[in-house]
């Protein structure tokens, strides 16, 4: 069975106040409304090719604050999605949702329960107190901390989402986060370079010089170093960087964009991986599916190595499961 999500974007939904750097309805691609019955029609539009093509697939509320969402909407839009999962159990497996940390609760999370909700992702970003206070996230370190318990005892997939280059952010300051999301435990997690959209503060501050973004350079090996800490502690990263690629590209006043960007983050973390050997003469076996990974983004990575004095054979084993480096 392939897995995917169908997502349902519900731009800033339940979002009490806009974060300094989002815009949700630029990423999103959509402004409208959502509703029970437009989730209805979501669902039903993408069902026949999820069953054609036997899919196994979570629906998922991304883009605004669920669990802040004033209850009797909410409500409309849980039970819009749960009646596919009891109507399709085959296809659909669980209801996943983005939200915020200080809008978690028991009641809410029981409800969340009650209605078929099995993963729940919370816009984290950062555990640096200054970098939420400047994002001007409204909440702090602490209720991360405290959401992240209460979706675990629950029983629910936890995800984190990490933001690199926030205003006030190091790289120290970012592999800090990510040390401090490897103690809550998560399931999976996101890592998401700032870029400076229009309409939002974030733009302001970077029209006036106060804000200054990473550079892409600094963001592929800061987000490889992340990946290496979530991968060495089971946490599986499910996405690097924004998609929506050609509308974003648009809309982007400035930041770390690239297309590439999850694929060169994680060659990246390849190569670290490969830099750490003294031996200059390396052989590198790896399973095909990591062919790009580990050569890297157009050669990049054997080319880094050839300019670094390194002598490397690699070869393509499909027995192997992940990468192995012998001299
Ligand atoms: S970052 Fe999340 S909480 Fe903040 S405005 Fe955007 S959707 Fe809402």
């Amino acid at each position: 069975m392939k897995k995917t999500n169908l997502s349902i974007f519900i731009p800033h939904v339940g979002c009490r106040h806009r974060c300094a750097f989002c815009d949700q309805r630029a990423i999103a691609g959509t402004s409208d409304d959502v509703t029970g019955d437009s989730v209805r029609q979501i669902i039903s539009e993408k069902l026949p090719n999820l069953i054609q093509h036997s899919y196994q697939c979570e629906i998922a509320f991304f883009g605004g604050s669920f669990t802040a969402i004033p209850r009797q909407h909410m409500l409309q839009l849980l039970t819009a999605a749960n009646e596919y999962l009891t109507l399709y159990p085959d296809t659909f497996t669980g209801i996943r949702c983005s939200t915020r940390p200080d809008s978690i609760d028991d009641d809410v999370l029981l409800l969340l329960k009650h209605h078929g909700v099995t993963a729940i992702e919370l816009g984290a970003q950062s555990t640096d107190e200054a970098v939420l206070a400047k994002s001007e996230r409204g909440h702090t370190a602490a209720d991360i901390r405290q959401a992240a318990a209460l979706i675990k005892k629950h029983g629910f997939e936890l995800g984190l989402q990490l933001m690199t280059g926030l205003p006030l952010d190091t790289p120290s300051k970012s592999l800090q986060t990510a040390r401090d999301f490897v103690s809550l435990h998560p399931d999976t997690a996101r890592i998401y370079p700032t870029l400076v959209m229009p309409n939002t503060k974030l733009a302001q501050m970077y029209a006036s010089g106060e804000y200054q973004p990473f550079d892409l350079g600094t963001t592929i090996q800061l987000c490889a170093e992340i990946y290496s800490i979530f991968t060495e502690s089971n946490i599986r990263t499910i996405r690097i960087g924004l998609n929506q690629a050609e509308k974003l590209k648009r809309d982007i006043i400035a930041g770390p964009w690239d297309d590439t960007l999850g694929e060169r983050v994680i060659a990246r973390y390849y190569l670290n991986k490969l830099l750490l050997h003294k031996e200059k003469r390396l052989r590198v076996c790896y399973p095909r599916r990591l062919t790009s990974k580990i050569l890297g983004v157009r050669g990049e990575n054997r080319d880094e190595l050839t300019r670094l004095g390194f002598d490397v054979t690699f070869e393509e084993d499909n027995s192997l499961s992940d990468i192995e480096i012998s001299v």
